[in-house]
């Protein structure tokens, strides 16, 4: 799932993940979740995070090679957010290629840029199950807390404004380069992202190749 920040990826991963029955692997999640245990890859990732750059290449390549080798994550999965740059997505190609798989599809969500900041600023997030929420969109039954799992809503670090920009930056220097390396491998499908949640979800379906629909 390839697009910038606030475009929607979270929320469509997580839709399409059900829909086909594979695990969900954000990298900005399992960051996330380092930090809070606040262990050495947390340690190391937090500064980087909380500037809104990018974790070292090295370090996310190496938490997929982990995250691939565990029990259960060989059928396929919905990478979100990674790869965000061209030395991770030629890494995902190795190690998958060690694995006899490869990237099968990649979804562009396009968004207009204007559009991402105010996506961004309204969003809250559920620091225990991930879940997402806008307050503009899709909002809690009730206010402030998650529906899921009942805990208390926040605001991400980086989900501030001055963070968000510089998370926007970033994306254009160093991950919108991605768009034309899949497009040359004729694996890109570029989804409309500024529709309704269900309208991109049936766009995105569509586009997959037949052996990848379910349910
Ligand atoms: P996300 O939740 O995908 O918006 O990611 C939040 C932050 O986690 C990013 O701004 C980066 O600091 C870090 N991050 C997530 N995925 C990657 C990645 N593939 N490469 C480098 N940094 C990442």
């Amino acid at each position: 799932m390839l697009g910038p920040p606030g475009a929607g990826k979270g929320t469509q991963s997580d839709l399409l993940a059900q829909r086909l029955n594979v695990p969900h692997l954000s990298t900005g999640d399992l960051l996330r979740e380092a930090i809070a245990r606040r262990t050495p890859l947390g340690r190391l990732a937090q500064p980087y995070m909380d500037r809104g750059e990018l974790v070292p290449d090295e370090v996310v390549i190496g938490l997929i090679k982990e995250w691939l080798a565990r029990e259960g994550h060989q059928t396929g999965a919905i990478l979100d957010g990674f790869p965000r740059t061209l030395a991770q997505a030629h890494g995902l190609q190795e190690t998958l290629a060690e694995l006899g798989r490869q990237v099968g599809q990649v979804l562009y969500l396009r968004v207009p840029t204007e559009e991402l900041l105010e996506r961004i600023s309204g969003r809250y997030v559920c620091p225990q199950c991930a879940a997402t929420y806008h307050r503009r969109g899709t909002r809690p039954r009730t206010e402030g807390q998650c529906d899921v799992c009942g805990a208390e809503l926040v605001q991400r670090p980086d989900d501030r404004v001055e963070v968000a920009r510089r998370r926007l930056d970033v994306y254009f220097a160093q991950t919108a380069p991605l768009i034309d390396y899949y497009r040359g491998q004729g694996i890109l499908a570029e989804i409309n992202g500024a529709q309704s949640v269900d309208r991109v979800l049936t766009d995105e379906l569509a586009t997959l190749p037949a052996g990848y629909r379910h349910n």
